[in-house]
Order: C-alpha cells, then structure tokens, then sequence
C-alpha cells in the first residue's frame, strides 16, 4: 500500500460562488445585477454630514449599523459619501464585501429582511451546519443559516412554505409580514431545469409551525409536494458561502476526504470538511491508503486504521 501527500487524500475546495451547475440554486445571472457594490479604493472627504445622526458619536452609529437588515444599511450607504464612508469601515461590511458580494447581491434581490449584517457576518464566521453539525457550504437565505447540501434536501426544515399554505395554518397576514420570509428569484433549480418564471413570496415553514394550531397545520401541510433532492422549492433559497476562518485571508468552500468520495456505501460520503475538520477526521479514521488503481466497483484509496 502506497502512503500519500496530504493533497491526494484531500479534494480540491468547492470554489463555485452563487451557483452550483448540476442543482442550480440561486441564478448568479439575475445576482449580477443586484451587486454593483464596492469599497472605495480612494474615497474622498464628505462634503454634508448626517444631519442629526451625526450628533451622535460613530461608534453608536456603527453599532446600530450592524444590526440594520442588508437592506436597509445599502439605503443608509446610498444617503451620502459620509454615510458611505462609515458602512465601508464597519468590518463585517468589509469582509462580505471581499469574499462574497454576491450574498448581498442575493439579500437585496430576494428582499431578505429577516437579519442584519451582523448575523450573516456570523453565520460566515461559522463553518457548522445549523442542523447537523458538519461543514455547512450554503446559508439558506430566510434566517441565513449555515446549512450542508444533505441537510438541505432532506430536512423539512427547509422546505419553505408560501403565504396561502401559512394562512391555511391560521397564520393572519399581519403576522405573516413578521415571520422570516423571502421572495424567490426566476431561474432553473434543480437538474430538470424547468424554467421558474414567477417570483413567490416563501415563508421560514418552522417559524410558521411553531405559531400554528397542531390540527390546522397538519391539515394545510398533508398534500404539499416535496420531491427531496429533485424539489425545486428546497434549492430557491440556497446560496453558497465560503466559512471565513480565524485568520485573515483564510476563506474555506469545504474540501472532501477522497477515501470517503469514491465510497458510495459510506456514511460520509457527501461530507465536506473544514482544514481543521479535515485532520480530525484523518485522526479519527487513520490516515488514507492507496490499495490499487481505480476501477470500476473497487476502490482506490482507504483509510486505515494503523496498528500500534
Ligand atoms: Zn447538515
Ligand atoms: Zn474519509
């Protein structure tokens, strides 16, 4: 058995912003159009001031700024160079902006208002899948949390629910306004690529839940259509995100355990890892082993569980 370099055991990072071409999730077609933000390289000396919110100091301003939805801080960006300026030195602003544009490319697109700079800069900052704990490649864009693409396709959780199937639960429509809601873009999702022109309003389906009569919800949810992997409602609000690690510069799409990619039967098949995760996991299950050339049915490489 032949012992291996670290880069072939561990695959190439998922480097695909915005898209994945076989499951299409948010179109970065339609996202180009809603990003056209940048830092200024040069900016220069604001000629107004804020009017009465520069009474404050900027630090209290900034520290409101962060919990404004993505939104509403581009419409206090767009206010004036002054305003520009200080969006522009809050820092998770500025390291959206460099790594990811296109997440708040796709905030304003699908009128996410459900959560701050602030919250998304921290589900970026955070590398696990809310659901299940391993590396999460995504953010689902209704409360913009981290999610794995296992997670996503099979977890009712989500499954977004429209509007009419909310209020069949009893939901009114004052309160619908409150819950975690987005509007979905017109694209082809998932590998049919049926076109989907119309845009719908989706509500967080466990937001809705916990608020609804037990009775009425089952009853507006037993003929709802959920195709799993092939469900074109569980890809409309999936858009990837890099895990931006501890140290400057350090922006991670996930890297695969090759042993465990060619196992079909294993139960880490589909699990992608963080660098840190990824030496765990070689510590956990021995480091990996090519056994043979590549065949059909029969695996190349293995971990193996040295002997002491
Ligand atoms: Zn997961
Ligand atoms: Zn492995």
């Amino acid at each position: 058995m032949e012992n291996l370099p670290f880069s072939y055991i561990v695959g190439g990072q998922r480097r695909r912003p915005g898209l994945i071409e076989d499951r299409r999730i948010l179109d970065d077609k339609i996202l180009k159009r809603y990003y056209p933000y940048s830092i200024s390289e040069h900016p220069s000396q604001p000629s107004c001031s804020l009017g009465q919110v520069d009474q404050l100091p900027d630090e209290l301003i900034l520290y409101v700024c962060l919990e404004l939805t993505i939104p509403s801080l581009l419409a206090f960006r767009g206010v004036n160079r002054r305003a520009r300026i200080l969006i522009e030195s809050l820092e998770p602003y500025r390291q959206v902006l460099e790594h990811c544009p296109y997440i708040i490319g796709a905030c304003v697109a699908t009128e996410a208002y459900s959560f701050s700079i602030n919250h998304l800069y921290n589900s970026l900052i955070t590398s696990e899948c809310a659901t299940c704990g391993n590396f999460g490649e995504h953010l689902y864009l209704i409360t913009c949390q981290r999610v794995c693409s296992t997670c996503y396709l099979k977890k009712k959780a989500y499954l977004p629910i429209t509007a009419t199937a909310a209020r069949r639960a009893g939901t009114s429509n004052k309160r619908l306004t409150q819950l975690p809601h987005f509007t979905s873009l017109p694209g082809r999702y998932t590998a049919g690529k049926l076109m989907h022109k119309k845009r719908t309003k989706y509500f967080d389906r466990t937001a809705v839940e916990q608020e609804a009569d037990p009775a009425l919800w089952t009853k507006a949810t037993e003929k709802e259509r959920d195709f799993g992997s092939v469900e074109p409602v569980r890809y409309k609000a999936i858009i990837s995100a890099p895990y931006l690690g501890p140290s400057a510069g350090d922006v991670q799409w996930g890297l695969t355990c090759l042993a465990c990619s060619e196992d079909m039967q294993s139960p880490r098949y589909h699990i992608l890892y963080s660098q840190a995760g990824i030496l765990d996991h070689l510590k956990d299950f021995g480091p990996v082993r090519r056994i043979g050339p590549l065949r059909y049915g029969r695996l190349s490489l293995m971990h193996v569980k040295e002997t002491a």
